[in-house]
């Protein structure tokens, strides 16, 4: 099943992402100039946009992955890898930031390898995105008849998990290698993150670039085709304006710091807040299928009217709630006369559309709480519960005179159709008794069965009662 994500954008989608795209850049016009202002120090900031980052992420990654099981389209893996990789390079970056939970870091870090992690994080994941579009027109590995990750081949898996297994290499790396700082020292150690000035700084141009090319990238592959597309965009815009504010400002704490960690925890949450809501819509797709099923299954494709298993079913629901209820039941057979001679005079296309007028006049005739179903080929079952025998005979007549009133021209004058009545419960001791015997349902039907043939033999055109003569 291939979802909304991956679906073509609607106009409002594409007016609600652009217009994202907008307050982002916006935000960047506004800051860039203060980006350097001072503002008062919270300390459990960064932790906490880590956090959200890598919890973010991870979610991310779980369900652009389950959408590559179900749908085997590579590029979603690819997505998927590439959120993999932020969070577990923003994990290691948490880790090894100095002061967070040792003064220099955890896992051996020394002096820079927070920093390196930072460029690694911010470079990693727009030239993910690149692979991720560079293999979107490739057709998925297998038929999506059977998804699911077990059937997942290796190139798939390399995708998926390739990225976070990279993430964690850069990890080791940044530890174990002595990297020259990526920008000009802060001057403190406890502050390696910030620039001394990241306008001249090569490494921060470049994951800028990287941004800016993985965003020509999507453009151009994509065309802002699928919504997937426009938040793809929209995300890797966050990632540039987190990297270009990072770029501009000096030291942690300024204004550029904290709407950069603003903007670092946007793009991988924009993701999850389009994957939510893509699940949530299809949730609903497939609560309104579920319930067209339901309906479909239970009606009659050529009348409309209840189906026979629906009638099946119903019939012996209502035949115990009324055996409990010591209600009377009423079931009215009806059978249109003389059907075989219309069919071969008119053919059996106007045979299918007299069927349906007289199904149409059936249910016309049906009080709250009746329902009429297609018994079989041009019989009709009219189940009345709480209905005594007068009563039932009468709706039975009401029936049998608005079918004659459709006067639709028949090969002996014009369409009619003979009912047979019968009644359980309470006053109807002829046909069945209550819950003691589990044939009781059928006895009703068959009783209603013998009635109408007795109206049949009677001349057609009426309506008997069980276990009464006809005249
Ligand atoms: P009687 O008055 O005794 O009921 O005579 P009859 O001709 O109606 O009864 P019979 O059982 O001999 O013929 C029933 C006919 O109904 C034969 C069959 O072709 C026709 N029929 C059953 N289902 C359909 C249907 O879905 N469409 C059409 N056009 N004809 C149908
Ligand atoms: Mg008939
Ligand atoms: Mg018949």
């Amino acid at each position: 099943m291939y979802g909304l994500l991956i679906g073509p954008a609607t106009r409002r989608q594409a007016i609600f992402a652009g217009l994202c795209a907008l307050a982002i850049l916006l935000t960047l016009a506004l800051a860039a100039p203060r980006a350097r202002d001072a503002l008062p120090a919270i300390g459990p900031f960064m932790p906490m946009c880590a956090l959200t980052v890598f919890t973010t992420s991870c979610i991310a990654a779980f369900m652009l992955g389950a959408r590559f099981a179900a749908t085997r389209l590579p590029m979603l893996g690819a997505l998927g890898g590439a959120y993999a990789f932020t969070a577990i390079a923003v994990a290691l970056q948490l880790l090894m930031f100095p002061g967070v939970f040792t003064r220099a870091g955890l896992l051996g870090a020394g002096p820079h390898s927070a920093a390196w992690m930072w460029v690694f994080w911010h470079a990693g994941f727009p030239a993910l995105v690149i692979v991720a579009e560079l293999v979107r027109s490739r057709a998925p590995d297998d038929p999506p008849a059977a998804p699911g990750l077990a059937g997942l081949g290796a190139r798939a898996w390399l995708l998926l998990a390739g990225p976070a297994v990279l993430a964690a290499a850069l990890g080791v790396l940044v530890v174990h290698v002595d990297l020259v700082a990526p920008w000009r020292a802060s001057g403190t150690a406890a502050a390696p993150m910030p620039p001394a000035s990241m306008t001249a700084n090569a490494t921060g141009l470049v994951v800028c670039a990287l941004n800016a090319v993985a965003i020509a990238v999507v453009l151009l592959k994509g065309r802002l085709r699928l919504v997937l597309d426009w938040w793809i965009a929209v995300a890797l815009l966050a990632s540039l304006v987190d990297a270009a504010l990072n770029t501009l400002s000096v030291e942690r704490f300024t204004l550029g710091w904290y709407v950069a960690r603003l903007f670092s925890m946007f793009a991988p949450g924009v993701l999850v807040c389009v994957l939510v809501w893509e699940v949530t819509a299809l949730y609903r797709q497939l609560s309104e299928a579920h319930a067209s099923l339901i309906q479909t299954s239970a009606h009659d494709a050529l009348t409309r009217v209840y189906n026979r298993s629906y009638f099946d079913e119903q019939f012996h629901r209502e035949f115990e709630r009324a055996a409990r209820g010591a209600q009377p039941l009423s079931l009215v057979m009806i059978d249109v006369d003389h059907f075989k001679l219309y069919n071969d005079a008119y053919g059996h296309l106007h045979g299918d559309a007299c069927l349906s007028a007289v199904a149409e006049a059936l249910a016309l005739t049906l009080r709250p709480g009746d329902f009429v179903a297609r018994y079989g080929g041009e019989e009709f079952a009219l189940v009345l519960p709480g209905t005594h025998a007068d009563e039932a005979c009468a709706v039975a007549e009401r029936a049998r005179a608005a079918v004659a009133q459709l006067a639709i021209p028949a090969p002996a004058g014009r369409v009619t159709v003979s009912a047979g009545c019968a009644t359980s419960g309470p006053g109807a001791p002829d046909v069945a008794d209550g819950p003691a015997a589990s044939t009781a349902p059928h006895a009703l039907i068959a009783a209603a069965d013998a009635a109408l043939y007795a109206a049949k033999r009677a001349g057609r055109n009426r309506v008997a009662r069980a276990g009464e003569s006809v005249t």
